[in-house]
């Protein structure tokens, strides 16, 4: 084994308290569809104090997204997923599930709005799960240099509200998953 293989290609990066289970599914998940390495960092970040609005009382997502660009940096991932429990914006939007880049090494995803009691439904641990699944393949599929998809059910398709989450499978459509699959190896060759 070279001590390239030994890196861990897609990192989970806690920011602020989040239930290890939760990071554990995910990870698993991730690994699986795009066919790559993926860990949970056994280092998490505190939650940016300078991201937060307190006429929003939200975080900007981007401070979150340079954390993980940051850890990737600093560890040799080829990309790192920041999962954060706070509720966070980008500016023009009342909250948002996720934030990435194009062909950027770092992401984030909030839990916040994909928590069934927000909407008024009891607490439900697997349909957690489940959204955070899609939440996370999304924004790893846009730093793979997968823009949004039209087909209604790609994973690709653009989240207004939880219901286009819940709405869409957790797969990519064919014309993603080849694109998808062309990036990667080009993105694994860059890295040398
Ligand atoms: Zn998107
Ligand atoms: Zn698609």
């Amino acid at each position: 084994m070279s001590k390239m293989d030994v890196k861990p290609v897609i990192t989970i990066l806690p920011v602020g308290s989040v239930d290890p289970e939760i990071l554990r599914h995910i990870s698993r998940k991730l690994s699986e569809k795009f066919g790559l390495k993926c860990d949970v960092s056994e280092i998490s970040y505190d939650v940016p104090k300078e991201a937060y609005s307190p006429l929003r009382r939200q975080y900007l997502a981007s401070y979150f997204v340079q954390i993980a660009e940051f850890h990737a940096r600093r560890t040799g991932a080829l990309r790192v997923l920041s999962i954060t429990d706070v509720n966070i914006y980008a500016p023009g939007l009342n909250f948002v599930f996720g934030e990435a880049r194009i062909w950027g090494r770092g992401a984030v995803i909030s839990l916040f709005m994909l928590r069934p009691e927000v909407y008024g439904d009891p607490p439900n641990f697997n349909l957690l799960v489940e959204r955070a699944i899609k939440e996370a393949i999304h924004e790893i599929g846009h730093t793979f240099g997968l823009n949004h998809c039209s087909n209604p059910v790609c994973i690709m398709r653009f989240s207004n509200s939880i219901w286009d989450t819940d709405a869409k499978s957790e797969d990519f459509c064919e014309k993603c998953f080849n694109v998808l699959r062309r990036n990667i190896a080009r993105a694994l060759s860059d890295r040398g």
